[in-house]
């Protein structure tokens, strides 16, 4: 199983990847997470993500489609995987559909969790991570729009995509979104 998951911020699209990832038994790749792991052991990656990743902004493309390919080769990833936080632009699908083909591989199903932005704004402003401050949420929020959001239409055209409604309790949007996959 080879699934995408999309979402505004605060969605819940990385909770819902990490159950998924356990039920179906392949790994949960959050490029959020990596970037935070290469920031903390300040790799020359984490180096340049963190300015980025700290005014809200998405990091260069060149960068995370290094971070992505080299998690990608990694063995446990052969079976299937759930992505989380990537794509987040065109070029970054449009790389991973050229990726996978090359692999033999293809996407199963992209999954779009679908919440009310107020619900959003509400969700994230109890995180407590450092880029989840007001004015940095509200970015993040524009650039999402901006960049993220198209990739719904694209993923549609390709016949993939799954609408989930993401406002209800954690459970009931998990069981959602396995009927969508049935
Ligand atoms: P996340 O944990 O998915 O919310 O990601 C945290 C931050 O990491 C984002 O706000 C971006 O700055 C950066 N990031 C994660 N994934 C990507 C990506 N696919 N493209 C660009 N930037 C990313």
């Amino acid at each position: 199983m080879r699934l995408i998951m999309l979402g505004a911020p605060g969605a819940g699209k990385g909770t819902q990847a990490q159950i998924l990832a356990e039920y179906l038994k392949v790994p949960h790749i959050s490029t959020g997470d990596l970037l935070r792991v290469e920031i903390q052991n300040s790799t020359p990656v984490g180096l340049q993500a963190m300015e980025y990743i700290r005014a809200g902004e998405l990091v260069p493309d060149s960068i995370m489609i290094q971070v992505l390919e080299e998690r990608l080769r990694d063995p446990d990833c052969s079976e299937g995987f759930i992505l989380d936080g990537f794509p987040r632009t065109l070029s970054q699908a449009r790389y991973l559909g050229t990726t996978l083909r090359r692999m033999k591989r293809e996407i199963d199903s992209v999954v779009n969790i679908d919440v009310d932005q107020q619900l959003i704004l509400g969700r994230l402003a109890i995180r407590q991570r450092t880029d989840d401050d007001p004015k940095t949420v509200k970015h993040r929020l524009d650039v999402y729009h901006r960049e993220t959001a198209p990739l719904i239409d694209f993923y549609l055209r390709e016949g993939l995509l799954r609408h989930i409604d993401g406002d209800a309790p954690e459970d009931d949007v998990t069981a959602r979104i396995l009927r969508s996959l049935d």
